[in-house]
This record gives structure tokens, sequence and C-alpha cells, in this order.
């Protein structure tokens, strides 16, 4: 029961195998730099154990199926590798970040998914294209086997209008299906039912606030297990201040930086999805560097701090007001399992409310899930540590294996 997941991008494609029986990783790697002159295949096998040991090849690599081809050479090597033949995967599980209003859930890859997914390009310009090119070319070197997209979009299509819509003429929605979608799906998903087990309750029952900081940042209100709202519309822009990207602003700042400072739409969305965020303010994108920086007297630095954990609190609040009652906050990926000063300063005088958040165990690191409220906190905070990799794996479990999510 080897399961491949396949993240497709632009230039890279990440990868896992995963033995579904133990739901362990017998190999991770990173196929990067396609279409460039220097490319670059890492594989590392069994990660985490005894056996762990690193294979990396650097060569050019022309396109996403000379960089499968080679990393299947990997997987199979006779020295190294971890299968013998490609019939010994069983499945494999696409990453694709869009899916619009077409899926509800993971699904079984036809060629009128495929027309779905290319249907929704214009929502996605930049991801599902490539994502494409992953599924084209995994077809094609494993012939015959199932293939199953998980995508972003899907756990948020749940939402009710009066979340997904915007204030705006309604015939953009009508027509251009204009609307918010939201992102991160499968990790937010993941974290909930990890979250559900932690209380001791079916997913179901539980209203939870889910908050994924990572490189991208978005928070999901989910109510008796099913998105209600996320921060994440339209595009991955909206919402929360990421390390990049702006999140929320005033949509008329379009105009003004037209008007003022003659730049136009390529260039404003350019510096708002690459220039902003953590890095717009204080010209670093790295938590860890943000903190460093701060800790060395460099104001911008703290203020990147308190504009992002600030928009983390004033979303809680919304979020709270939106699910009533809340069981538990859970924090997820690098920002959010890591780091205790944004997880503290973005519940900071939330007791009112009650969230109270227990400082020993928030600082203390295991990389466990685990509770950091105190015993008496009405609402519980966990940190949850993502993996969307697994998450997919068992997305394709469900949809190949019938299995109950
Ligand atoms: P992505 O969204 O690309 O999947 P991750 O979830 O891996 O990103 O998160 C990456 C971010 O996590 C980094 O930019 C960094 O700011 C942050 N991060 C990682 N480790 C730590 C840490 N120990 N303390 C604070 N922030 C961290």
């Amino acid at each position: 029961m080897k399961y491949l997941v396949i993240n497709s991008g632009s230039s890279s494609i990440k990868y896992q195998v995963i033995d579904m029986t133990t739901e362990s990783v017998l190999a991770t790697g990173l196929v990067e730099r396609i279409g460039e002159a220097s490319g670059r295949v890492q594989t590392t096998f069994y990660p985490g154990t005894a056996r762990e040991r690193e294979s990396v090849v650097e060569q050019a690599i022309a396109d996403h199926g000379s960089g499968m081809r080679s990393v299947l050479a990997l997987l199979t090597d006779q020295e190294q590798g971890i299968i013998t033949q490609p019939s010994e995967i069983a499945a494999i599980g696409h990453r694709v970040v869009h899916g619009g209003e077409d899926f509800q859930a993971s699904t079984l890859i036809t060629p009128v998914v495929i027309q779905a997914i290319e249907r929704n390009i214009p929502l996605a310009p930049l991801h599902n294209p490539a994502n494409l090119d992953g599924i084209r070319v995994a077809m094609e070197i494993f012939t015959g086997l199932p293939q199953v997209a998980v995508f972003d979009t899907a756990f948020h299509q749940t939402m009710p209008p009066r979340a997904f819509l915007y204030a705006l003429p309604y015939a953009l929605y009508e027509q251009d299906r204009v609307r918010r979608y939201g992102f991160h799906g499968t990790s937010h998903r993941f974290v909930a039912g990890e979250c559900a087990r932690l209380l001791g309750k079916p997913l179901s029952q539980c209203n939870l606030i889910t908050v994924h900081l990572g490189n991208g940042c978005s928070m999901t209100a989910i109510e008796n297990g099913v998105s209600v709202d996320t921060s994440l519309g339209m595009t991955p822009l909206e919402g929360l201040v990421m390390g990049t990207r702006s999140g929320d602003v005033d949509p008329a700042l379009h105009l003004f930086l037209q008007q003022h400072k003659g730049m136009d739409l390529a260039a404003i969305d350019a510096m708002l999805n690459k220039e902003s965020g953590l890095k717009g303010l204080c010209g670093l994108n790295d938590m860890r560097d943000i903190h460093k920086a701060a800790a060395g007297g460099d104001e911008r630095a703290a203020l990147a701090l308190a504009v992002q954990t600030y928009r983390n609190r004033k979303y809680i609040g919304a979020f709270m007001a939106v699910l009533g009652r809340v069981d538990a906050i859970v924090f997820t990926a690098g920002i959010g399992e890591n780091d205790p000063v944004v997880r503290a300063e973005s519940l900071e005088g939330l007791e009112a409310f009650g969230v109270r958040l227990d400082p020993d165990r928030n600082r203390r690191h295991t990389g466990e899930a685990r509770c950091i409220s105190q015993e008496d906190s009405r609402v519980r905070v966990f940190v949850i540590p993502t993996n969307e990799e697994l998450a997919i794996a068992r997305e394709v479990a469900v949809v190949i294996g019938g299995k109950r999510r």
C-alpha cells in the first residue's frame, strides 16, 4: 500500500512516498529549477529513522516529465531505492490548488476532471497549469494507476453564500464565479481532525478556529466539523498578513497607486503578492529573522510582528463571533507550530472571551500535537503539526479505498 503524493509547482515538484499500512514516509524529496540551466533532484529515504539517507542529483531538468523520471529512477535504484518497479506504487495523490465550485471533495482523476481543473485556470493562473503538468506526467509514467486530485479549495465549499460572496454586482458571481473560495483546505481539514481526536469527540460536533501560519497564512472558522468561513478569498491574497503577501487592503488602493505612483495592475499585483506582508513592512519574511532583528532593536521588525499578530487577533475575534461557541483554537504550520511569541500575541487580551493561554505550555517545544491552554480555559488552545502530504494520502485512501475519513 505505497502511495506517491505529488505537489507540482511551476518550476518544482515536491513528492513523498508513504506506506499507508503504517502511514510512514518511505521517501520525501524535491525536484527544483525545472527548465533552468541547472536543476536538482533531492530525495531523503526513510526520513526521521535510523535508516535515513539522502541522495542529491544535480542535472539540467528540461521539463516536469524528465523531473518525474529522475525521481522514479531514484525510487527504483537497485541499491538505494525503496521500490523495485513502478507498479509497487498503488495510487497517486495530486495537490491541486483551485477546484473552483466544481469540487466539494477529492476526486479520482478522469478526462472530465482534467477539463474542470483547466476550466478553473483563470482563478489560479500560476498554480493550476503547474498542477496539471504533474498530473499529465504522472499519468504517462504510471499508466493505469488510480490518481486522485486533492483540492486546496474543496474543504471550504461548505461556506454559505453570506460568507463566500463579495458585495459586488451579483452578475460577477453568476457569470464569472467571482467569490471567495479559501485555500489551505487540506491543512485546515487535517488539523481539525486531529484536534477532534484530542478533544475526544467527533469532528462533526466540534467548533474550531484553525490558524495556519506559514509563508502563506489563513484562518478558518469550522462549525460542526465544516468550514463556514475562511480568511483567504478568491485568490490566496486576502486576509491575514503573510510572509510576502499583504492580506486585506482597501480595494481603492489600486486606483491610488495607479494615479499617484504610475503603477500598472501587473506591478501592483506583484507588489501585493511578493513585496508586501512581513517583507514589505521590515524587509524580512522569515519569522526567525524577524525575531532576531527585533531583539537587536530593529523597530520595523517589531512593528511587522505587531501588525501580523494584531491581524490574527482581529480575525480570531471575528470568527469567535461567527461561531458563538468555540471548543478550540488550533495553531499550525511553520510559524504556528514553532513560534510561542506569535501565538501569545495573537491571543493577547482574549481572556474575556474564555481563552487562557498557559505560558509554560506555550513555550515548551515538543514537535508533537499538544494543548497549550490552562486547565480552566473555556476555549482550549492547541498546537497541531500539519502534514499536508499525509492528509493527501489519506484522501486518496478515502477516494480509492472507500475508507472513511
Ligand atoms: P509554507 O507555507 O511554505 O509551507 P511553512 O509552513 O514551512 O511554509 O512555514 C515557513 C515559515 O515558518 C518560515 O518562513 C518561518 O517564518 C516560519 N518558521 C519556521 N520555523 C520557525 C521557528 N522555529 N520559529 C518561528 N518561525 C518559524
